[in-house]
């Protein structure tokens, strides 16, 4: 009997050799489950399949179901996002994206919105910069964070409910990982919370609200790029359970440091160690947009 088959769009996530030339590629579907299916021949030499089904590729397959794996028959190439995957600086921010996704995705687990922002963020990060990846790079895992209902609270303190506010530039606000987001001053003493400063928890909620057309006009932003990074790492290893390799990789490569020395949005503030507030974002108003 035939097995069953299927078509759908998807996103290739990790590659796997098995064997002596097939791949095994975890996809992100466009209903947001993950697939994850052998490619036969992919590491031959001119394979049909080895052009298609790059990293951060978006395509469309046709797989039939297997018992434990299924089997791509066909891929036809939508997307390349070439350059997220050959430009080191894109493919460095890039791959704690592919990662988070990889961890939190599940075989007949939905989530269509999460297929969306994927393929928004990619062709997004594939047109800007280098500069600009880490910032797109902790856009997407905070969105795809909050879509897996993985949102962090930072308006309501999550002991008493107070609200948050916005905290003065440059005071540090307290938040609770394991409690699930900001905790109050009242509530400090009875919540064990780590001091982040207020200006990242603002690009936090900056970046949970903006597109990604919003997220690549404030610019490279690197300082505060990396602060939520180090936030997102913390949170992902609560809450997901992992530890993201590629993140930390990020953490250490170095590939940003010339960039970060000239393209910031705010000269005064940003290089202050965790980013200047982004601009627009409900903070005090005092900085210009950056031109995009
Ligand atoms: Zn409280």
């Amino acid at each position: 009997m035939a097995s069953p088959t299927y078509t759908t769009r998807a996103l290739v996530l990790r590659k796997t050799k098995l064997g002596e030339t097939d791949l095994v590629v975890t996809l992100l579907a466009q209903d947001g489950s993950q697939v994850r299916a052998v490619a036969k021949g992919a590491r031959k030499p001119a394979n049909v399949f080895s052009a298609r089904l790059e990293l951060y590729s978006v395509v469309d397959v046709l797989c039939s179901k297997g018992r434990s794996l299924d089997v791509v028959s066909e891929a036809r190439l939508v997307a390349s996002n070439e350059r997220v995957r050959l430009d080191l600086e894109h493919a460095a921010a890039a791959a704690p994206m592919a990662e988070l996704l990889d961890r939190m995705t599940h075989d007949g687990l939905e989530n269509p919105r999460l297929f969306a922002c994927t393929e928004a963020a990619f062709a997004r990060m594939g047109g800007l910069p280098g500069a600009h990846a880490p910032l797109m790079c902790a856009a997407h895992l905070l969105k795809a964070l909050a879509l897996s209902g993985l949102r962090p609270s930072l308006d309501a303190c999550v002991a008493c409910g107070a609200p948050a506010g916005a905290g003065a530039p440059g005071q540090a606000a307290f938040v609770s990982c394991r409690e699930g987001g900001v905790v109050c001053p009242r509530c400090r003493a009875q919540v064990e919370a780590v001091a982040v400063p207020a200006s990242t928890l603002e690009w936090m909620r900056y970046l949970l609200g903006a597109t990604f057309a919003d997220v690549a006009a404030a610019g490279p932003a690197l300082d505060a790029a990396f602060a939520v990074l180090r936030f997102c790492r913390e949170w992902v290893r609560e809450h997901v359970g992992c530890t993201l390799k590629s993140l930390d990789f990020l953490f250490s490569c170095g590939l940003y440091e010339d960039a970060g020395a000239q393209a910031s949005p705010d000269p005064a503030g940003a290089r202050s160690g965790a980013g200047s507030a982004p601009a627009g974002a409900g903070g005090d108003g005092e900085k210009a947009p950056a031109a995009p």
